[in-house]
């Protein structure tokens, strides 16, 4: 069997009723009957059975030896790297191209003693909201196979959800680990700007990019969020601020917390209807706990998309100049200058979405541009910011829906670039302002199909976050 919780792996282990090699062997059993739903680019089996082994024979020889992620199976989002092992950004760009190093996150993973089973899709270079830009084709939600598991983060979410490991690595630049989290029914979490280090980490928007956290539940987050945080010296924007240290067992006798919420959200055109009944309705749930849950303006709803896709597009047009047939990756076999390899190679490596955006951000980042697009942007961020923050210095938390409807059909949305922009309305914000934020499962609609609520904390908040969300009724879809 597998299970659904660190402490239950853990007391399993510890009760001799299983063993990290069975553990594994386990999973790779349900990776192999969920095939169908196209989660893995590449499993790891026989290494990850080797190092189950390895462990277990450390834990035999000496319990206390034990690392906090002993036996916990983790599997990564393909922009993460892992020494040794293939990297692609779900891209053609990089076909091929194997990490010369590994994720600081990954490393400190790995000295906890958790096994890495394998690399799962996603987005190109994390650009999407549905999984469908991937060269290797789209991942199935697996309450649904017709519907998206979301993006760009959505096979983790799907690995989680069918169980096939017990916790993913995703990324977050808009919403990535959160909005799939929620269209699959399972926890997702982005932490502060700073709080993990991006080293190893494939650059999609440098400013807003953050490691994220899949998983069954709000304390295995915490668990693995205080194995992977902290200042890094590869890593000149990760924070020595505040150090994350897990209290969520003494947290969790909680206060009652004072919420925000925006009527401007809830009434938005875009919201599905059931998606609004049930945050209403989980909204009483909140007030009838004790808690204390408002409504607040917020006049820059209808920017937070627009800014965010002027400075990512920036950003991205940038980072992916580095791509070049030259240095690494894909090279064209058909070019008869320099000229025709740079042109040639990106031209047949990279996919629509990522040419479309590289051409939006070096337009916007053009002389002539600069100041109306990208600059203004820019300002707009610090608006969004500022005005974020000081909510959350009146609030605790701000609650919103993870995403206005649940997930759609494969395919709906791959002729409106535009309609699936506007679906991260909810998500972006938190990227603006570099604060944490979770999704949790709270229930399903009609069809069947998971629905997430959403809440922010101000900056290195987290512990607050976490004991909180962990407070909460959570309803597990798989
Ligand atoms: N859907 C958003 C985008 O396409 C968010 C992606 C992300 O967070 N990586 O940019």
């Amino acid at each position: 069997m597998t299970y659904k919780s660190l402490s239950s792996t853990h007391t399993a282990l510890s009760q001799g009723q299983t063993t990290c090699a069975n553990i594994v062997k386990n999973y790779l059993e349900v990776i192999n009957s969920a095939r169908h739903l196209n989660i893995y680019i590449e499993v790891f089996a026989e290494e990850a059975l080797q190092r189950a082994k390895k462990l277990d024979e450390k834990f035999q020889q000496n319990p206390a030896s034990a690392g906090k992620l002993f036996g916990a199976v983790i599997s990564l989002k393909d922009v993460i790297c892992y020494e040794g092992h293939g990297v692609t950004a779900g891209s053609k760009i990089l076909k091929g191209f194997k990490s010369l190093f590994s994720a600081t996150a990954v490393e400190r993973l790995l000295a906890e003693d958790a096994i890495i089973i394998g690399r799962v899709n996603c987005d190109e270079f994390a650009m999407g909201s549905t999984n469908e830009t991937s060269c290797y084709g789209p991942t199935r939600n697996a309450a649904d196979p017709s519907k998206v598991p979301g993006g760009s983060s959505g096979a983790s979410a799907v690995a989680v959800q069918a169980g096939t490991c017990l916790i993913s690595l995703g990324s977050d630049t808009g919403g990535s680990v959160r909005q799939p989290a929620a269209f699959c029914g399972v926890v997702g979490f982005k932490p502060t700007y700073g709080r993990i280090s991006r080293h190893g980490l494939l650059a999609y928007a440098s400013s807003f990019d953050q490691i994220g956290i899949l998983a069954n539940s709000v304390a295995d987050v915490a668990s693995v969020l205080e194995v992977i945080n902290g200042p890094d010296e590869f890593d000149a924007t990760c924070s020595a601020e505040l150090p994350f240290r897990t209290k969520l067992a003494a947290e969790r006798e909680t206060r009652t917390t004072k919420i925000a919420y925006f009527e401007a959200a809830l009434h938005h055109p875009g919201m599905d209807g059931e998606v609004k009944n049930q945050t209403l309705g989980f909204i009483e749930k909140l007030k009838a706990e004790g808690h204390t849950v408002e409504p607040v303006g917020f006049e820059y709803l209808d920017y937070i998309i627009p800014a965010y896709y002027v400075l990512t597009t920036a950003e991205a047009s940038s980072n992916l100049s580095r791509y070049d047939g030259i240095r690494f990756g894909h090279r064209t076999q058909d070019a008869k200058n320099i000229h025709e390899v740079y042109k040639k190679s990106r031209t047949e490596g990279f996919g629509t979405e990522v040419k479309r955006r590289i051409m939006l951000g070096t337009f916007v980042l053009s002389a002539g541009y600069y100041d109306a697009y990208y600059a203004k942007a820019q300002q707009v961020r610090r608006l969004i910011h500022d005005r974020t923050r000081e909510i959350l210095q009146r609030y605790d938390f701000i609650l919103m829906p993870a995403s206005p409807t649940p997930a759609w059909n494969i395919g709906e949305m791959a002729d409106d670039p535009v309609a699936m922009y506007l679906a991260d309305i909810f998500t972006v914000q938190a990227n603006m302002a570099g604060v944490p934020a979770i999704a949790i499962p709270i229930g399903k609609n009609s069809a069947g199909l998971p629905i997430g609520i959403q809440f922010m904390a101000d900056k290195f908040r987290e512990v607050e976050l976490l004991a909180f969300s962990a407070s909460l009724p959570i309803h597990i879809t798989a």
